[in-house]
């Protein structure tokens, strides 16, 4: 190892000697290679680790349903009827906003399906959709899909806004731009938290407001954001959020998602996609005809909540309380760092950080010597036990999580690619 890649060990050794979040990555389980090593694991932007706390509590579901069936609905030590609520103190607390505003429901295209259906109304000539042209493809189709529902075409509907000069990044100033010039046409815009390729992050607040005084809706997708960044959902005045369970929030394959309704919708009578358990549920089991929606986020609820999909959330959630959002971000700056700066010394020449300084944990990384050399070089860090991933057509994507992730992580990818770069 040459003198500056030790050095850069001995710093990130005393940077986790220092770290109060460290005894977290214990309650994490870590992946391991087949020879019992732990990886270096830094995926957490893609599917969070598992809380260790996840198998006993789901050990206690599963308990709880031998034991008592349909009664566990009331009598389980969560009750069923009600665990979705378990979720709203620690989902508000991420998102910046009031408990009634969120709800954990569904999985994340769904609730931008269900948001959709009540905050996309195209009427006379307001009709646009505004996104980013690299949306990611779930997004992409639901909007179109969404248009199309309204005999409306993506060719004539939708507004796709592409990088500026910065061949990556979105100015702010395109979005502003476009709403200033064609504010009167557009019905909705939907923009990402974090950008899933690039990780650049957006200033919401600015982008609602200038949605609204457009006279446009405004919903984020924050599958990005929810656990990564400190939100302020409800100063932001955004209409509607919505998130995934599994990336930063650690919940699971497939886990449960979120979504957050601005407060002045809590009594819409927007139309709705309902189901009985977005019903108000004080008389939800008179399966009365009519539909009175529960106030807030819960009334745009379909069906009672996947039980074994939550509850690892009921794990994770707490360990972001207990961290606290001040430490949280200051390890993930932390971090942060002493990767761009082990990059600068050591990759400089083979690798492109394209992720701007408004970012969270994650960073994208072009292999500037193109798609093979960079396929070669993600092989290489796998082989290596160093677990990214990677977007086409040159983007190694890499997320140093502060719940879990160290400072020696870091240092082991820095030098896990001096050794997988081509010279
Ligand atoms: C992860 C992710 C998705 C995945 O959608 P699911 O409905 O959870 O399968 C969609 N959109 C974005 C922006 C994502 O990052």
């Amino acid at each position: 190892m040459s003198p500056a890649l030790k050095q850069l060990h001995e710093q990130a050794l005393a940077l986790d000697a220092a770290d109060v979040l460290a005894p977290l990555r214990a309650r994490f389980a870590l992946p391991t290679a087949s020879d019992g090593r732990t990886l270096t694991y830094l995926c957490g932007h893609s599917l969070g680790l598992m809380p260790l706390d996840a198998r006993r509590l789901l050990n206690e579901e599963l308990d709880d349903w031998s034991a008592l069936g349909v009664d566990g609905h009331h009598r389980a030590r969560r009750p069923w009827i009600e665990y979705a609520e378990l979720l709203q103190d620690g989902l508000a607390q991420l998102a910046g906003c009031q408990r009634e505003e969120v709800v954990a429901m569904n999985s994340l295209t769904v609730n931008l399906h269900l948001m959709m259906s009540s905050f996309y109304r195209p009427q006379g000539r307001r009709r646009l959709i505004v996104i980013e042209s690299g949306a990611f493809s779930s997004d992409r189709h639901a909007v179109a899909s969404q248009l199309a529902w309204h005999g409306l075409s993506a060719a004539d509907s939708l507004i796709e806004i592409a990088p500026g000069t910065d061949a990556d990044l979105i100015g702010k100033q395109s979005l502003l731009q476009l709403l200033q010039q064609r504010g009167g046409e557009v019905a909705l815009v939907l923009w990402p938290g974090v950008q899933y390729r690039t990780g650049q992050a957006f200033d919401l607040a600015a982008i609602a407001a200038a949605a609204q005084a457009a006279g446009a809706c405004c919903g984020f997708d924050l599958a990005h954001a929810m656990g990564n960044l400190p939100l302020a959902l409800h100063d932001s005045g955004a209409d509607f959020a919505v998130w995934c369970g599994y990336k930063y929030l650690n919940g699971g394959p497939g886990a449960l998602a979120g979504a957050f309704v601005h407060a002045r919708h809590a009594h819409s009578d927007l139309p709705r996609l309902a189901g009985w358990w977005g019903h108000d549920p004080a008389t939800r089991f008179a399966m009365s005809p009519d539909f009175v929606a529960a106030p807030g986020a819960a009334g745009w609820q379909i069906s009672n909540p996947p039980i074994l999909s939550a509850t690892p959330l009921l794990a994770s959630l707490p360990l972001f309380s207990a961290a606290g959002s001040a430490a949280l971000q200051a390890k993930t700056r932390s971090l942060g760092q002493l990767l761009l700066d082990g990059l600068a010394t050591h990759c400089a020449q083979t690798l492109q950080v394209i992720t701007p300084a408004a970012r969270g944990c994650q960073l994208s990384l072009r292999v500037r010597a193109g798609r093979e050399a960079g396929r070669a070089v993600f092989a290489a860090l796998t082989a290596m036990g160093v677990i990214a991933d990677w977007r086409e057509p040159d983007i190694i994507r890499v997320a140093p999580v502060p719940l879990y992730n160290t400072h020696a992580d870091v240092a082991r990818l820095i030098t896990a690619l001096t050794q997988a770069l081509p010279a």
